[in-house]
C-alpha cells in the first residue's frame, strides 16, 4: 500500500489548513496526527518533541492508548524514538520488537503493531523530536513513504519552532523549547558571563511558508535562485585575487562544483513537487546532509559536505533576498552574537547596550575582535568547533568567559548555578569597588603604579572606574584596524587629544602604530610573509616607510600641546632603531615648532622590551630612552620561539619559568641601576599570581586590562613584597619548567589573594 507523489502534497495542503484555525497547540498537534496516519495509512502516528533535559516526550497519538499522551517518555538515546533523535536518521522495521534498541511501554498498548517507521523532526541541523508510523502488519515502508514522512517532519519543524504551537491544552504545559542542552568546550578569550538569547551574526534565513501554493511557480523560482547562485560563484571566481589562487580559490572550486552538481538540483526539485516551497526545498535537503555529515568520519568528506551546507545557506539568501548581518536589525536586550568569525569593526556595529556575549567558531587570544571585546567587557568565547550546526537566533544561551564552556538551551539547573555564579561575581565586583580609593600599597610598604591598557574610546571610561593611576599601554593601532581607510592626520589628533583629555592628570604611554604580524590593516596591501612575527612588522614598518610614523607622531604632538606626551616604539631590536624613531620626533617637533605650533611642555620616548636581543643592549638603550616598558606577550613568544597565537602551543611554555623570570629580574634591576622607569604592560601583569611574582622581581609599575586592576590590588594589599623576593631569588636558576607550584604554595602560606 505505497503512496504516490501526491500524497504528501494533499497532506500538507491540510496541515496547512490545521494551521490556519484558530485552536490550541495541543488540539493542533492531535489533529495533525490524524491527519499524517491517515494519509499514510497508517493505524498510529505519534509526535514526540525533545525537552531541554534531553528526554522525548510523547505530545500527540493517533492510535496509541490516549492516556499515554504526556506519560511517555524516552531519553535520547533510549528505544527507538530515542535511537532516532539521537542518529538524526529514519529507522524503517518491519519488525519493531525484536529490534535491539526497543524499549517496551506498557502504556501505549503498541505490542500489537509490527511495523515502525520514525524520523527526526529537524530543524538547523538539530532534532526537535520524532515523527512515528506504526502499522500492525509486518510491512517495509517505500523509500517513497519515508521521503513523504522526512517532508511532513520539516514543515512540523517550522510548525513548531514559527512559535504557532503556543500552549498545550487543559494545563500550564508548554512546548519545550526547540531543541536540547548542548554543551561546548571553547576557549576563554574574554572574561564575564553573559546569559541570553542567540543572535547568529549571518542571520539563517526563516523559511515563512514552507508549504507551496503554486507548484510550478515554485520550480521556476529554485531554478532562478540556483542560476543567480551559479553566476555569484563564477563572478568571485573571476575576481583576480581569487583567480590567483590559494585556499580561496580551492574553496570556490568545491563551491561551483556543487553548485553544479545534478544530483543536488534533482533532490530539490523532487521536494518541490512534494508540496514544498524553494526555500523549504533546500532545507529539507539540506536536513539530509546534515544527518549525513554526523555520521561521517572522513574528514576530507566532513569538509565538502561543509561546503555544500555553506552553499544551501547561499541558495537561502539568493532565494529571500536576505543580505547583511544581525547589527543591522532588531536585536534583543540580551543578545549573544555567534559567528564563524568576525573582525573587530564588525562587533563595534553592534548596539553595546544589547550585546551580552560573543561565540566565535573561531578566534584566539590575541584575535582583534578579542582585544575589542574585552575592551567592551563582552565576555567571549572562541573555538567553539560546530556551534553553528547546533543553535538558532532565539536559543537560549550561556557563555562562560571565565572558563571557556558554552551551553546551548540550557536546562534548569545549569541556568541555576549560572545565575549563582554571576551574582558571586557581583559581589566580588562589589569589593573590588570598595578597593578602589585604596592605595595600591603592599603590606611592607611598597607603592605599586597600576595602569591599565587601552585602544579604543571604549576604554576611557575604565581608567575613572578601576581608579588606575593612568594608561600604561595606548595601543594607537586600534584605531586603525577598526577604520575601513588610513585615519587621517586630523581624526588621529582627535583621537589622542580625546584620550590625554579623559585621563586629565594621570599619565597615557601612547604606542605607535604595531601593525603587521597579525594586526592586519583591511585597506592596506600585505605581502604574504612565511614568518610575519618575524617579519616586516611595527617599528620595522615604520621606519622603512616613515611617513606614516611621521604623521602620527604629528597628531600626537600636536594632540598634547602644552602637556607631557609619553611615546614609546614596539618591536625595537636594536638601539640604533630607537635612535632613528626618535631622530622623527625631533624631526616632527622642529616642523611644528617652524610653523607656529604649540608643542608639548615635555617629550619622553621609551622603548618596548619585546625581542630578546634587546636584553643585552641594555646598558646603550637605557642611557639614551626615559622609560622602557616589556611586552612580555612578545617576548615570551620569542624566548619560547613560540607563536603567542598558535591554539596547540598555548599554554605548552610558562611565563612563571625561571627562564623568563630571570631575564625579567635582568631588566628590572639594570632599570634601577640607570634611575629608568620600568613597567610591565602584557597579558601576564593582569593575573594575580603572575602580577605577584614581578613584584617579588622588583616590579614597581605594571599595566594591564582594566578588568584586572581590582584583583591585582587586592593580591598586592596583603603581599610582603620583600618576603617574597628573599624566596623568588632562589628559584630564579632552577631547571624546572616553572616555579608556579612554588610561588602558588607561597600565596597560601601568606593568604594573598591569587
Ligand atoms: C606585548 O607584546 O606584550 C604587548 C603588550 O603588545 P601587544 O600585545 O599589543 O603585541
Ligand atoms: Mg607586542
Amino acid at each position: 500500500m505505497s503512496l504516490s507523489v501526491v500524497g504528501p502534497r494533499v497532506l500538507l495542503r491540510r496541515l496547512r489548513e490545521v494551521m490556519a484555525e484558530p485552536e490550541t497547540a495541543q488540539q493542533r498537534l492531535d489533529r495533525i496526527v490524524v491527519l499524517i496516519a491517515s494519509n499514510m495509512v497508517a493505524e498510529v502516528c505519534s509526535i514526540y518533541l525533545l525537552r531541554p533535559d534531553d528526554v522525548l516526550e510523547l505530545y500527540a497519538t493517533e492510535g496509541l492508548n490516549p492516556l499515554a499522551v504526556h506519560e511517555t517518555k524516552l531519553k535520547v538515546g533510549e528505544g527507538l524514538v530515542g535511537v532516532i533523535a539521537q542518529e538524526m536518521r529514519p529507522l524503517n522495521l518491519t519488525d519493531a520488537q525484536t529490534h535491539p534498541a526497543f524499549a517496551y511501554r506498557p502504556e501505549t498498548g503498541e505490542e500489537i503493531y509490527q511495523s515502525f517507521l520514525g524520523v527526526p523532526i529537524m530543524r538547523a541541523g538539530h532534532a526537535l523530536g520524532v515523527l512515528v508510523v506504526q502499522n500492525r502488519a509486518q510491512r517495509r515502508y517505500s523509500e517513497e513513504e519515508i521521503e513523504a514522512l522526512l517532508t511532513t517532519s520539516m514543515v512540523l519543524a517550522e510548525i513548531i519552532a514559527s512559535g504557532d504551537l503556543e500552549e498545550v491544552r487543559g494545563s500550564a504545559r508548554r512546548l519545550p523549547v526547540p531543541g536540547r542542552t548542548r554543551h561546548f568546550a571553547g576557549v576563554a578569550l574574554a572574561d564575564g558571563i553573559a546569559l541570553g538569547h542567540v543572535v547568529l551574526h549571518e542571520p539563517r534565513i526563516e523559511i515563512g511558508n514552507p508549504i507551496a501554493d503554486d507548484i510550478p511557480f515554485e520550480k521556476e523560482r529554485l531554478a532562478t535562485g540556483l542560476e543567480e547562485l551559479r553566476r555569484s560563484i563564477d563572478d568571485m571566481m573571476s575576481r583576480s585575487d581569487v583567480a590567483r589562487g590559494g585556499e580561496h580559490r580551492e574553496v570556490l572550486d568545491a563551491y561551483r562544483m556543487f553548485a553544479h552538481d545534478r544530483g543536488w538540483a534533482q533532490k530539490m526539485a523532487e521536494a518541490v513537487e512534494t508540496g514544498l516551497t524553494a526555500e523549504a526545498a533546500v532545507e529539507r535537503v539540506q536536513n539530509d546532509n546534515r544527518a549525513r555529515m554526523l555520521n561521517l568520519t572522513d574528514s576530507f568528506l566532513q569538509e565538502r559536505s561543509n561546503d555544500l551546507d555553506d552553499l544551501a545557506n547561499r541558495l537561502l539568501r539568493a532565494l529571500t533576498g536576505h543580505t547583511g548581518t544581525a547589527a543591522a536589525g532588531d536585536l534583543p536586550k540580551d543578545a549573544i552574537i555567534i559567528a564563524r568569525s568576525m573582525g573587530p569593526a564588525e562587533l563595534l556595529d553592534y548596539d553595546p547596550d544589547r550585546v551580552r556575549g560573543l561565540v566565535l567558531e573561531e578566534g584566539t587570544q590575541n584575535s582583534h575582535v578579542a582585544i575589542v571585546a574585552r575592551a567592551m567587557r563582552i565576555p567571549m568565547v572562541g573555538q567553539v568547533k560546530g556551534i553553528l550546526d547546533e543553535v538558532e537566533t532565539g536559543d537560549a544561551f550561556i557563555a562562560d568567559g571565565e572558563t571557556g564552556s558554552a551551553y546551548a538551551r540550557p536546562s534548569g539547573d545549569i541556568e541555576q548555578a549560572y545565575a549563582e555564579k554571576v551574582s558571586f561575581r557581583a559581589k566580588r565586583q562589589a569589593q573590588y569597588a570598595r578597593l578602589r580609593e585604596t592605595p595600591a600599597i603592599t603590606k611592607d610598604g611598597s607603592a605599586i603604579s597600576l595602569f591599565i591598557n587601552a585602544g579604543l574610546a571604549v576604554d576611557l571610561p575604565h581608567l575613572e572606574e578601576a581608579g588606575a593611576d593612568g594608561i600604561g599601554l595606548f595601543r594607537t593601532e586600534l584605531q586603525f584596524m577598526i577604520a575601513s581607510s588610513f585615519p587621517r592626520m586630523t581624526a588621529q589628533m582627535k583621537h589622542y587629544r580625546s584620550v590625554i583629555e579623559a585621563a586629565g592628570d594621570r599619565p597615557v604611554v601612547f604606542r605607535s602604530l604595531d601593525i603587521g604580524a597579525d594586526k592586519v590593516l583591511p585597506y592596506m596591501a600585505q605581502t604574504k610573509e612565511e614568518n610575519p612575527a618575524l617579519g616586516w612588522r611595527a617599528v620595522r614598518m615604520a621606519l622603512d616607510r616613515p611617513g606614516l610614523l611621521r604623521l602620527q607622531i604629528r597628531a600626537l604632538l600636536r594632540a598634547a600641546e602644552g602637556r607631557t606626551l609619553k611615546l614609546m616604539f614596539p618591536m625595537i631590536t636594536e638601539v640604533d632603531e630607537f635612535k632613528s624613531a626618535r631622530a622623527l620626533v625631533a624631526k616632527e617637533q622642529e616642523f611644528l615648532e617652524r610653523h607656529g605650533h604649540r608643542l608639548p611642555e615635555k617629550v619622553e620616548l621609551g622603548a618596548m622590551i619585546e625581542v630578546p636581543a634587546l636584553v643585552w643592549q641594555l646598558p646603550a638603550l637605557l642611557a639614551i630612552t626615559d622609560f622602557v616598558s616589556i611586552g612580555s606577550n612578545d617576548l615570551c613568544q620569542f624566548l619560547f620561539a613560540s607563536d603567542r597565537g598558535h591554539p596547540r602551543l598555548a599554554g605548552r611554555y610558562d611565563p612563571l619559568s625561571p627562564v623568563v623570570l630571570k631575564v625579567l629580574h635582568q631588566i628590572v634591576e639594570t632599570g634601577r641601576k640607570f634611575d629608568v622607569p620600568v613597567t610591565l604592560c602584557g597579558e601576564m601583569a593582569g593575573r594575580p599570581l603572575e602580577a605577584m611574582a614581578l613584584l617579588g622581581l622588583g616590579f614597581r609599575s605594571i599595566s594591564m586590562a582594566p578588568a584586572a586592576i581590582g584583583p591585582i590590588k587586592s593580591m598586592l594589599l596583603s603581599l610582603d613584597a620583600q618576603a617574597l623576593k628573599n624566596e623568588m631569588l632562589e628559584l630564579l636558576d632552577l631547571p624546572d619548567h616553572s616555579v608556579r607550584p612554588q610561588l602558588s604554595a607561597f600565596a597560601a602560606k601568606h593568604n594573598i589573594s591569587v
